[in-house]
């Protein structure tokens, strides 16, 4: 039988940095060139408040939604704040409500 020891992480090791923990990023080459919201590389790499597409160098930022009963979203500098979880509640209401035959 061989036992598995847990390695536990090193003080000095590299973190991976991943969109999903939420901090502001800065767009690369690679960010332009993603697949978003099942579109073609970079098609939706916007804000989807306002809706501005990024350019190389942009401040941006993936936001978590579904425990808000939203889909997760990418802002802009611009739109960001502190309260964007509320601004985007506001905002897909909103979008419900005149776009109503998008439900
Ligand atoms: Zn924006």
């Amino acid at each position: 039988m061989t036992i598995i020891k847990r390695r536990e992480p090193r003080d000095d090791a590299p973190v991976k940095s991943r969109f999903t923990d939420q901090k502001k990023r800065v767009a690369t080459d690679k960010d332009l060139n993603t697949k978003w919201s099942f579109g073609k590389p970079g098609e939706n790499f916007r804000c989807y408040i306002c809706g501005y597409r990024f350019v190389l160098g942009d401040i941006w930022r993936w936001v978590y939604a579904c425990h808000v009963g939203r889909i997760n979203f990418l802002v802009c500098e611009k739109c960001d704040c502190d309260n964007v979880l509320d601004k985007w509640v506001c905002h897909t209401d909103r979008c419900k409500e005149v776009y109503w035959w998008s439900k």
